[in-house]
């Protein structure tokens, strides 16, 4: 039987420690939302980060624009908020909509506010081992990992997905801690034959049962980053649960794994760039 990694009672943990250290700040973080359009599952989670922001005594000041929005408008706002001092994260909940220009919009945020850690300049420092920020996913499950006393060193894990959001970032901190690491994807073939040799499983896909009991080493590490909906519309991950539980040391649930230490960790994120803007003045 698996140890059940409790994602949701290690993010209360994480967030009440931030809350703590910022009451040690001279003054209150704030983190600028920008939610541009309607789209109901970008709304779910803006609310979240905002109830998060309150839990933790920030500041969030909210930008929701209409879908239409020119791209020199969102830009236009962006610098406001990157010379704002009561801001201290920017984030852009995305997707955006199509006709505007992703890429564009997150170089505009300014290093020192990009709380996300997708401007290019962070993925950099991120790649050459010296972090400002952490990608808050891939930073969420390494805090899993340490919280449960589980050593990266030496093991042989293999990541499933190589988004700039999740896969890459959670090789590279593997990588960072010493792990042997295989980054699979949509062109790999026979991915069973490298998941069984896994010690350390990350998988971030979203395809719903891709990972089934064969595929897992006996004793391995079992990580679902995956948001999933089933058949019958309830959230889930990659790893068929009830299948892989028997067979893992540990295992991530969906939902109450991954998902709530992602939100954590950009809670911590904003209080690393609090205190460094802090320290600047
Ligand atoms: P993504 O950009 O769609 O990337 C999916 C990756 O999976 C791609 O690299 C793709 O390969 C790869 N892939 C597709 N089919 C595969 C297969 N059969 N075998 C191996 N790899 C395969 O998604 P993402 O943004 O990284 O997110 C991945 C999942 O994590 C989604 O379910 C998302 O909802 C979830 N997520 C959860 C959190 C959280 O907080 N828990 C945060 C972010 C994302 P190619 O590159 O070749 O296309």
């Amino acid at each position: 039987m698996a140890t059940r990694i409790d994602g949701k009672a290690l993010a209360a943990k994480v967030k009440a420690q931030v809350a703590e250290a910022a009451k040690g700040l001279s003054r209150q973080p704030g983190l600028a939302v920008i939610l541009v359009g309607n789209d109901p599952a970008s709304r779910v989670y803006v609310n979240g980060k905002e109830r998060d922001c309150a839990e933790c005594g920030f500041q969030s000041f909210e930008h929701a624009l209409p879908e239409e929005t020119a791209q020199a408008e969102l830009l236009a706002l962006i610098e406001e908020l990157n010379q704002d001092p009561r801001v201290d994260g920017i984030l852009c909940q995305l997707p955006l909509p199509s006709h505007l220009d992703e890429d564009a919009v997150l170089n505009a945020i300014a290093r020192d506010k990009d709380v996300d850690c997708f401007h290019p300049y962070n993925v950099g420092r991120l790649a050459a081992g010296d972090p400002v920020f952490l990608p808050c996913t891939p930073a969420g499950v390494m805090e899993m990992l340490r919280e449960y006393g589980i050593s990266v060193r030496g093991k042989r894990c293999a990541v499933l997905g190589r988004s700039n959001i999740v896969g890459k970032p959670m090789a590279m901190l593997l990588l960072q801690q010493d792990g042997t690491v295989t980054v699979c994807h949509s062109k790999t073939p026979d991915l069973a034959a490298i998941t069984r040799e896994a010690d350390i499983l990350v998988s971030a896909v979203g395809r719903v049962s891709l990972i089934t009991a064969d595929m897992v080493k006996e004793g391995a590490v079992v990580i679902d980053v995956a948001m999933n909906r089933n058949g019958e519309g309830k959230l889930c991950g990659d790893v068929d649960y009830a299948g892989v539980e028997p067979k893992a040391s540990y295992i991530t649930p969906v939902p109450g794994g991954v998902g709530p230490m992602t939100r954590a960790m950009l809670m911590r994120n904003i209080l690393t760039a609090a205190r460094h803007h802090q320290a600047e003045n």
